[in-house]
């Protein structure tokens, strides 16, 4: 186990009590600098620990939505990220859309404690009981509209990185815009952009995660929560700060056209690539091994010796190559 999760686990096991930077040393055997570099790596993973001059830390489990905005202020992130929370919206897309003629800036985010007509990619349902993360980033990216299946790409390496961070648990991707855990989707993605002639002029990101939330029975099958995987509630504030700034860093790299190290991380997390797999593209269907992506963030599949590009379109996953 790594020293800053051994520090975890004593700050957690004395929840809500201060513990003393020289404490948490001398019961691990290490120098007090070592802890306080492993409190700053935890704070960078997303934990919320407080420190107090003579007291020393505390772990704080913060869950409540509405305090997001103020746990998000030390993040150190290159967007400013601003939180307008919510109790209940339609969708927070909607909300997003709603929002950027009375011009919003850029790093906005809209959060909902529940949506009663999230929405997926081609008009689907995206359910979103209390106790999820139901979210929209607003950006105003300089760059091309051919981007925004990057983007996509890039929020799902965010996402499934941010979980990674707090839960150990390492999910995948399946391109587009999938976040599974155990082959259940854990968190979908949904980019809607306005552009204008040959510049993107709003890009509203659409993040749906379940974490402590119900999983509906209509997608019980299909889908699995945080709290399923973990057998226990997650404190949704440290997650999101996680994800906040896998996603600012990430972006950056985006912005500044460097495609090839955000490809990179995509792959590594993919679950899609060398696969056989069956993509429907509206009436047609295509069936092949699944074999890259390229800098557009198409799918690249091999069909009967053919390499074929796929833009849009669902993907099945069919079994291992092997
Ligand atoms: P896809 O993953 O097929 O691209 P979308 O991103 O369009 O799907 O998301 C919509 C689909 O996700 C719905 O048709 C439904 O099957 C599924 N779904 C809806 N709500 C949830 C949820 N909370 N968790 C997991 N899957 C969901």
């Amino acid at each position: 186990m790594k020293l800053e999760d051994k520090v975890l686990r004593i700050l957690e096991n004395s929840r809500r009590i201060f513990v003393s930077g020289s404490d948490i040393a001398r019961k691990l055997n290490v120098s007090r600098m070592a802890v306080s570099k492993a409190i700053m790596n935890l704070r960078k993973r997303g934990y919320v620990i407080e420190s107090h001059p003579r007291l020393g830390y505390r772990y704080v489990e913060v869950d409540d939505l509405r305090l997001l905005d103020s746990y998000i202020r030390d993040i150190n992130t290159k967007l400013n990220f601003k939180v307008l929370y919510f109790e209940e919206v339609s969708s927070t897309q909607d909300v997003a859309f709603s929002l950027i003629n009375s011009g919003v800036s850029e790093g906005t985010i809209i959060i909902a404690e529940r949506q009663t007509k999230g929405r997926g990619r081609l008009g689907r349902k995206w359910l979103s009981p209390m106790g999820g993360l139901w979210f929209t980033i607003i950006l105003t990216p300089s760059i091309s509209p051919n981007y925004v299946t990057l983007l996509s790409l890039m929020t799902g390496c965010a996402v499934a990185l941010g979980i990674q961070d707090i839960t150990n648990v390492r999910p995948e991707l399946k391109w587009p815009n999938d976040v599974l855990i155990n082959g259940r989707k854990v968190a979908g993605i949904l980019v809607e952009m306005l552009a204008e002639a040959d510049r993107l002029r709003y890009a509203l990101v659409g993040v749906g995660i379940n974490v402590n939330n119900e999983i509906p029975k209509e997608v019980s099958d299909s889908a699995i929560s945080l709290q399923q995987v973990l057998g226990r509630g997650i404190p949704r504030i440290p997650l999101m700060r996680a994800i906040l700034r896998r996603f600012d860093e990430l972006y950056q790299r985006l912005v500044r056209g460097d495609v090839n190290s955000i490809l990179k991380v995509w792959r590594s997390l993919s679950s899609t690539l060398g696969r056989r797999v069956i993509v429907y593209l509206g009436e047609k269907t295509i069936e092949g091994i699944a074999l890259d992506v390229d800098e557009d963030g198409a799918l690249i599949v091999k069909v009967n010796g053919e390499v074929r590009k796929v833009y849009s379109g669902d993907v099945v996953h069919l079994r291992f190559r092997k």
